[in-house]
């Protein structure tokens, strides 16, 4: 195993995959929190007689796998640090490994807390929820969650075990309230807003554990939805990331919208940012087919108001009776017919 700071990474297997496909050439990325280990791993690597590039893009999620940018550099598989596999549809040009990248922060003294605190609010059914760098202490957190009086029960995501990632929380479903072990509050607050129910989170990096509050997510996707309401003229914003493209879902926006005499056009990012939006041209609204956590927690990379396309059928009913926060995640056609 290699360590960098507080991060082991199996450096073995890296290189035991890489020999067992037959790949010289390799493209190692991280998310932004963890590019030092990609560094360090594509030290090692090449240390170990593979020629090896860095990548500095962002590599967001498993959404977001740089198959272009390794095939244009001549790479002939890409290790994917950080993530536990794909989201959204498979890459299948180019072998990718997704190897996960485990923190020894130790996530108890947050968790202990974060369990107590959801036991009395009379909560005793509780679900946990961990992100990829944390997951080799679910069996720990289960047991701990035991002894303090609690029923935990862990469901799964993509066959992982307490698995969370941004836009996808199943691993959740089966509590009266979910502790999510992560950094900061982007997990916690995906989770409540998907789940619906309470939430704390377990941060192992400060030791804080705190009850996610989702009233001002939600105030601000109501504001968005009801500025949309108004608008004539809409941008629906399609990635050309392989695991964040829904160009059908795109297409199907500028047709509802269209249909109902508002004027529509669709444009494509690799990157949403307001600069590259702004350039395109004015827009008094945007549907953002790309990672529904953007209109959550970036919207200002928007000019306008955002609204994600499971939350286009208030805009097109131009009223907001029924809103559900999982409105974010979930789009279901037939409310744009
Ligand atoms: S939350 Fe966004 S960046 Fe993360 S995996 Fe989902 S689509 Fe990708």
């Amino acid at each position: 195993m290699l360590r960098a700071g507080s991060f082991t990474v199996n450096e073995e297997l890296a290189a035991s995959w890489a020999r067992g496909k037959r790949l010289r050439k390799l493209l190692v990325e991280a998310p932004d929190g963890i590019k030092h280990v990609a560094v360090e791993l594509a030290r090692r690597l090449s240390e170990a007689g593979f020629d090896v590039i860095v990548s500095g893009r962002h590599a967001w999620g498993g959404c977001d796998v740089g198959v272009r940018e390794a095939l244009s550099l001549g790479a002939e598989g890409v290790i994917h640090l950080g993530h536990h596999g794909h989201v959204g549809p498979r890459v299948t040009e180019i072998p990718v490994l997704f190897l996960p990248v485990l923190s020894e922060a130790d996530p108890m003294p947050a968790f202990r807390r974060a369990v107590l605190e959801a036991l009395s609010s009379g909560y005793r059914r509780i679900a946990i929820g961990v992100t990829v760098q944390h997951m080799h202490f679910l069996g720990d957190l289960e047991r701990e969650a035991r002894e303090l009086g609690a029923d935990p029960v862990t469901g799964s995501l993509d066959g992982f075990r307490g698995l969370v990632v941004g836009c996808m929380y199943s691993s959740l479903s089966g509590g009266e309230a979910s502790v999510v072990v992560a950094g900061g509050v982007f997990h916690g607050l995906g989770a409540a807003l998907w789940t619906g129910k309470p939430v704390w989170v377990a941060d192992p990096f400060t030791g804080e554990a705190k009850r996610v509050d989702v009233k001002t997510a939600v105030a601000r996707r109501l504001e968005a939805i009801s500025r949309a309401i108004d608008a004539r003229s809409f941008a629906v914003v399609v990635s050309s990331k392989p695991g964040q493209m829904r160009l059908r879902v795109a297409e199907l926006v500028v047709e509802a919208l269209r249909k109902r005499g508002r004027e529509a056009w669709l444009v494509s990012l690799d990157e949403v940012t307001n600069e590259a939006l702004v350039n395109l041209g004015a827009a008094e609204a945007y549907v953002n087919t790309a990672c529904p956590r953007l209109a959550v927690d970036d919207p200002e990379l928007f000019p306008g108001p955002v609204v994600n396309p499971g939350e286009l059928k208030y805009v097109l009913l131009g009223k907001l009776d029924g809103y559900s926060p999982r409105d974010v995640f979930f789009f279901d056609a037939r409310d744009l017919a």
